[in-house]
């Protein structure tokens, strides 16, 4: 697996103080403790080494991390955390908002779904939130490790009709074994190549 340079660039709430870079720029988002800081640290190589593991919703600004001087992850905040007030979910809608509308270089985003549940509610909307804006979409299932070898197609399709997209466009991952880390990277590549 190659090694991959990981700087920290800024946890920002504002899209005004979001970095100004003019690398590809990709979001990343699931709902709470779906792995999706597993997820990016086994992409990156990196136990925790550059990335702030959260317990699940305490993180609640948009991360940017630079890999590779190639690209930018922006980390967005675990959603589906129960515990949010009325006044902290329409926060987290302006942020996101503010964010999609205003990042000229964003390429894609990646949705982190769990291999073993129907996609929520959350995820639904941010998908449809990404198809208004013509943004390129790329559901990755995750902890596919703890699923059962005979119902992963079953499993998947349900993962497909709930969010409308084709089973085969669906990444098999598991950040434990390490699975779907160079398929994920190979279409990275070919945004940023694009
Ligand atoms: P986040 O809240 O979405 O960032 O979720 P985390 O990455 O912190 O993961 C939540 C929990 O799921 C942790 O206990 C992880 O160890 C576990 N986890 C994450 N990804 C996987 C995976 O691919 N396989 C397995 N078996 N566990 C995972």
């Amino acid at each position: 697996m190659a090694y991959h340079e990981v700087e920290f660039l800024t946890s920002s709430p504002k899209v005004e103080d979001c970095p100004q870079t003019d690398l590809p720029e990709f979001v990343l988002a699931g709902r709470s403790n779906v792995g999706k800081s597993s997820l990016i640290n086994a992409l990156v190589d990196r136990k925790k080494a550059a990335y702030v593991g959260n317990k699940p919703g305490k993180t609640r600004f948009l991360n940017f991390f630079k890999v590779d001087n190639r690209c930018i992850f922006v980390d967005v905040p675990g959603y589906g955390f129960a515990n949010r007030s009325q006044k902290e979910l329409i926060q987290f809608g302006e942020m996101m908002d503010g964010y999609f509308t205003n990042r000229q270089h964003l390429r894609a985003l990646i949705l982190i779904v769990d291999y073993r549940h129907k996609p929520t509610k959350d995820d639904i909307t941010m998908i449809e939130y990404a198809r208004e804006l013509h943004m390129s979409i790329v559901v990755v299932a995750t902890k596919k490790d703890k699923c059962k070898r005979s119902e992963l197609s079953k499993l998947k399709k349900c993962i497909s009709e709930t969010l409308g997209v084709p089973t085969t466009s669906i990444l098999d991952f598991s950040s434990t074994e390490k699975e779907g880390v160079d398929e994920l990277w190979g279409i990275i590549d070919s945004f940023i190549n694009d």
